[in-house]
Formats: C-alpha cells, sequence, structure tokens
C-alpha cells in the first residue's frame, strides 16, 4: 500500500502502531505533491523543509510517549488561514507578498494537536468563486476526468477547490477549508470526498482572511466522514479572540460516525427539487433517503418555503460585507502596494485596488457598495437581512419535526473550466442547495454517494440542528457505508 493510500484515521492508527514514522509519511505527501501539483496546481506554497522538520518532532514526542489526537498528520491548510511565517495569500495579487506574523486558531489547534503542515492549499481569490478558476496563482484542477472525454479538464469547485483537489489526489490526509455559502461542500462534492462546514461559532474565525463574517466558517475537507469528525474536533473550540465563536463544548464527532440512524427522522424538503436537475442527481438523492430507510430511518417530506429567495439573498448580503472587509486593503497596511512618483493617497489607494483585485473581487465589491449605499440600503440589504430571518425561521420548524435533512449537495458535477466562465449568475447557481445553511448558521456535510454516467463524483448533503453536528455525522457516515463509494481519481499520487 503507498503511505499517501492511508486515510487519516488509518494513519494515526499506522503511527500509533510503528509501522510508519510521520517523517515516511510527509516525505511520501511532498514527493507526490512534487510530481502532480505542477499539473493540479493544488498547492500555490509547498513548505517541505518546515514539514519534514515537524514531522522529525513529532517522531520524537511520540517515541517519548507524548502524542496528540493528530501526532505526526500531513495536511494542507487553505491559503485563507494565516500561517505565522508563510506566505499567506487569500489566491489575491494584493496579499501576494503578505506573510502574517500570527497563526490562525483554527490551524494553531491543529498544530497543538500534532499535525504536520505540508503548505497552503488554492483557492478563488478571497474565497469567491465555485470554480477555484480566480485565483491569482492560476486554477486549479479536478483530478477526476469524464470517462469518455478525458482531456477536457474540470474544475475542482470552489472556492476550497486547492483542499479538496490536494485530499482528492492523495496530496495530503486531509485539509483545511471554509464555506461561506458552499466552498466546503461543493468542492468536496466534486471532488469525491468528504466535507463539513459546521455550525456557524463552532470554529473560531480569528486569522481567517474575512470575506462574509456572518456567513464564513472553517471546516474540514477529508476522505472519509470520520476523518472529516476527527479533524473537526480538533479545529472547533471556543476563542476570545472571535466574539462569535460558541462557548460550548466539544463533542468527540468520530464517536458519533457510529451511531447509526436507528429512529431519526430525515426531512425531505420538497422545494430542493428544482427543474432542470439532472435525473441521475435526483436519483441518487431517492437511493440516499432508501439507504437510510433501511438502516432503520423515516423519510418526511418537509417545506422551507423561503428556499427560492437563498441565492438572492445571499449574493446581497455576502457582497455587502465583502466590500466592507475589503476595504481594508488599501495599499497602507497589508500587502501590495502601488504607487507612481507623484502619487498622493487616493492614487495610491486606487492604484493598489485595480491592481490587486481580480474581476469577480472587483464585482462583489461594486455590488456590495451598491447595495449598502444609501438610497438602496433599504430596497436590497435590509430586506435581504428579513429574508434570512425567514430561511432561519423556515428551518427552526423543520428541525421541530426533523432530526436532519438531506439534499443532493451540487446541483451537476464538476464541469469543464472553459464552462460557466462567462456568465457569473451561471457560476453563482452552483450553490443553490448550499448557501441556506449558511444563511441559518446550521451545520452541513458533504458526503460522496456515487457517480454519474461521465464517472464522476456526485455527493449529497446532510444539515442538522445548531451544534448538532453528532446528527449530521452520524447520517453521513450512515450514507457513506451504503453507498461503499470506492472509485479513484484518475490524477493521485501512487496510480
Ligand atoms: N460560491 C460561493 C461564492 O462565490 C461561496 C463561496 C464560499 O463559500 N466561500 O460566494
Amino acid at each position: 500500500m503507498h503511505p499517501t493510500d492511508f486515510t487519516l484515521r488509518g494513519a494515526i492508527d499506522a503511527l500509533n502502531e510503528g509501522i510508519i514514522t510521520s517523517v515516511d509519511l510527509t516525505q511520501a505527501h511532498l514527493d507526490a505533491i512534487a510530481a502532480l501539483n505542477p499539473r493540479l496546481n493544488a498547492y500555490i506554497t509547498v513548505t517541505g523543509e518546515q514539514a519534514l522538520a515537524q514531522a522529525r518532532a513529532s517522531d520524537a514526542r511520540r517515541k517519548e510517549g507524548v502524542a496528540g489526537p493528530l501526532e505526526g498528520v500531513p495536511l494542507a491548510i487553505k491559503d485563507l488561514f494565516c500561517t505565522a511565517g508563510t506566505l499567506t495569500t487569500a489566491g489575491s495579487r494584493i496579499l501576494g507578498n503578505f506573510t502574517p506574523p500570527y497563526e490562525s486558531t483554527v490551524s494553531a489547534n491543529l498544530l497543538r494537536d500534532g499535525a504536520v503542515f505540508l503548505g497552503k492549499a488554492n483557492l478563488d481569490e478571497f474565497a469567491m468563486g465555485s470554480s477555484n478558476t480566480t485565483s491569482a496563482s492560476g486554477p486549479v484542477e479536478n483530478p477526476w476526468s469524464r470517462a469518455n472525454d478525458p482531456d477536457t479538464r474540470l474544475v475542482p469547485g470552489g472556492s476550497s477547490g486547492g483542499s479538496a483537489a490536494a485530499v482528492a489526489a492523495r496530496l495530503a490526509l486531509g485539509a483545511t477549508a471554509t464555506d461561506t455559502g458552499g466552498s466546503i461542500r461543493q468542492p468536496a462534492a466534486f471532488c469525491g470526498i468528504a466535507g463539513i462546514k459546521p455550525t456557524y461559532g463552532r470554529c473560531s474565525r480569528f486569522g481567517i482572511v474575512a470575506f462574509a463574517s456572518s456567513l464564513d466558517q472553517a471546516g474540514p475537507v477529508a476522505r472519509t466522514v470520520e476523518d472529516c469528525a476527527i479533524l473537526l474536533r480538533s479545529m472547533a473550540g471556543f476563542d476570545p479572540k472571535d466574539s462569535t465563536s460558541a462557548d460550548v463544548p466539544v463533542p468527540d464527532f468520530a464517536a458519533a460516525c457510529a451511531r447509526g440512524v436507528k429512529g431519526l427522522r430525515i426531512g425531505v424538503p420538497k422545494e430542493y427539487r428544482l427543474e432542470g436537475t439532472p435525473p441521475e442527481i435526483e436519483a441518487l438523492w431517492e437511493q440516499g433517503l432508501a439507504w437510510l430507510r433501511e438502516q432503520g430511518a423515516e423519510t418526511v417530506e418537509i417545506s422551507l418555503p423561503h428556499t427560492q429567495f437563498a441565492l438572492p439573498t445571499y449574493y446581497i448580503v455576502a457582497p455587502a460585507e465583502a466590500s466592507s472587509n475589503l476595504a481594508r486593503y488599501d495599499g497602507v497596511r497589508f500587502g501590495l502596494r502601488v504607487t507612481e512618483p507623484n502619487s498622493d493617497l487616493r492614487d495610491l489607494y486606487e492604484r493598489t485596488r485595480a491592481q490587486g483585485f481580480g474581476a469577480e473581487v472587483r464585482r462583489r465589491i461594486l455590488i456590495g457598495t451598491y447595495v449598502l449605499s444609501a438610497g438602496y440600503y433599504d430596497a436590497y440589504y435590509l430586506k435581504a437581512q428579513k429574508i434570512r430571518a425567514l430561511i432561519k425561521r423556515d428551518f427552526d420548524e423543520a428541525f421541530g419535526k426533523v432530526d436532519a435533512i438531506v439534499t443532493p449537495a451540487t446541483p451537476s458535477a464538476a464541469f469543464g473550466m472553459d464552462e460557466k466562465q462567462d456568465d457569473p449568475v451561471k457560476m453563482y447557481l452552483n450553490d443553490v442547495f448550499t448557501v441556506t445553511a449558511n444563511l441559518a448558521g446550521l451545520p452541513g456535510l458533504a458526503v460522496p454517494a456515487g457517480l454519474d454516467a461521465q464517472g464522476l463524483p456526485l455527493g449529497l448533503q446532510v444539515i442538522g440542528r445548531s451544534f448538532d453536528e453528532e446528527t449530521v455525522f452520524a447520517v453521513g457516515a450512515a450514507i457513506e457505508q451504503a453507498a461503499g463509494f470506492t472509485a479513484l481519481p484518475r490524477l493521485r499520487a501512487g496510480a
């Protein structure tokens, strides 16, 4: 067995049993990155020497009998998480030279638990996108390809496309990601892996480059549901440095994966039956529900009546917050500065921002500034906030009747790198099944459940009650077990 083929759980066991050292496991991943990253572009920065030093230190700790829950496990870190002393670009030219002096809380928690960092994973610029084609470091390629059209390069999804592609191609055992409107779940589904956006407040946002602060949440992607559960336990927890982080206990999520679904009531929202959804996705959804029934769950049709307003609401709230958050990139305090000999301050701002931000980020700043401007604030932003409250209320009512909700993760399988690039609205439609959980602050997990006719992975989504990730993991693990998803991407280490 190639060392990069371990699951994260399997690697922890192998390390504990002395079957492999962290140095060997880390080196195998660095070799795989050297071989495949030139094609996939999943990593922006590879920190090979630092990773090996961390691995040596980890092996030494283990010898002394000290082993954290992630002792010696090599991971990728989305390049949106600040890592002390390591370039953190957010996929943007404007942060192209930014090396933070501090560590994000989530990555610090992973280091505390013994993890090894292989490098920084590529992403859509400032996490805005669904295809990982807007990064200043270039697009990421999905390691999967269509059976009858292997030459068309596919997107890995976005914005956490580098994280998902790295994990799917076996260039990391797991990765951090963030999800503002679907950026963990959609790339996980496109790459045939699992990923969870936890409840808003479960993970600290401290040290994560902000996109839309009331929606952003960190979470893991990994090749199994249990691996996500193990990673989330380390990532999560109260942090006094983030006033929105929740002071609630962090349960043993991995234990919850084995709970089963007997007696659970699973909601099936009728508004998620969208016209134009490929029949394969409809069929997979039905299949997933049948699997859960076979394992003792009951499926119940529910209604989330404001679902149709979720996308327009998201695409007002998220750009509004983004336009405010991105005001800090002024050429003075962070990153890129563009001046001319006679530049005054205004000229410095304009040149820096015009050259520093890519087209999609500029579009979001324009939309956001517009919806927040005097005269339009009530018509757009305030109305969106009200609808957001109604969407949340829909879920509150549904969770009076059901324990979890199951839907498709995405309205399509991975698409070609050249597709949907001419029409931003088409790109935004990718998020139709995922943005609701962000607007309501709820946990959502994507789990690979099947293949389409082209042999591309398709995922199902499990949405749960606030701070009830345990039920989400139980349902996700039950689907995973029934699906027995063993297909592999064409581009992967050891292939
Ligand atoms: N695709 C969505 C967007 O472009 C979601 C991004 C995200 O979750 N970070 O805004």
